[in-house]
């Protein structure tokens, strides 16, 4: 399990959206909330894939590799059949 490195801010200003917030952010891959993948690919995301991550929900990181979360779920279907 590769885990995210998480960006850790010392600004100390109220209103902050990593020290009063909580926002967390990889200064990994770029990834932050919704575009974070479960796992640390170990490089910065591209644009397309925060969209791919967040928007369509289509891509993800895990064990290592690139998966798509949603293709997964369709193969289940197929599996009960
Ligand atoms: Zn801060
Ligand atoms: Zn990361």
């Amino acid at each position: 399990m590769r885990e995210h490195t998480w960006y850790e801010c010392h600004c100390e200003q109220s209103g902050c959206m990593f020290c009063d917030g909580g926002l967390g952010a990889c200064t990994v891959c770029g990834g932050a909330e919704g575009t974070l993948t479960t796992e640390c690919c170990g490089r910065r995301l591209t644009e397309e894939e925060k969209d791919k991550v967040y928007k369509e929900g289509t891509l993800d990181y895990l064990d290592g590799q690139w998966i798509n979360p949603k293709e997964k779920e369709r193969k289940h279907e197929n599996d009960n059949r």
